[in-house]
């Protein structure tokens, strides 16, 4: 397949373009607020808008972390955010090799 970005041909199943790192893939596209179940480092929430906004999960908690310190409504932002947003369903794999359950242990 091409990379929607700079149009070069990268593997079928690749989740990131080996080209312009930028990411590929239905998983990663999805336009729908969710915290991710992995990579999160407290709730997910961070995560859940850099990957919704399409920025980069740093810069999100830099200014989340900033908006915390200086006073304002973050921390209250985060809580909500964490209570609101869902969290994306536990991958559960069953296959004929045996019943394997990916289940990452809640952040909570
Ligand atoms: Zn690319």
């Amino acid at each position: 397949m091409y990379c929607n970005y700079c149009g070069k041909v990268i593997q079928d199943d690749a989740n990131l373009c080996a080209y312009c790192g930028k990411r590929i893939g239905s998983s990663r596209s999805r336009k729908s607020l969710i915290r991710p179940r992995v990579g999160r480092k407290v709730a997910g929430v961070c995560l859940a808008f850099a990957e919704y906004f399409d920025l980069d999960v740093t810069l999100i908690r830099v200014v989340w972390l900033i908006a915390v310190v200086l006073g304002g409504c973050g921390l209250l932002a985060y809580v909500l955010a964490w209570i609101i947003v869902p969290s994306e369903p536990e991958i559960v794999v069953n296959n004929a090799v045996g019943n394997v359950q990916v289940t990452p242990p809640p952040a909570s």
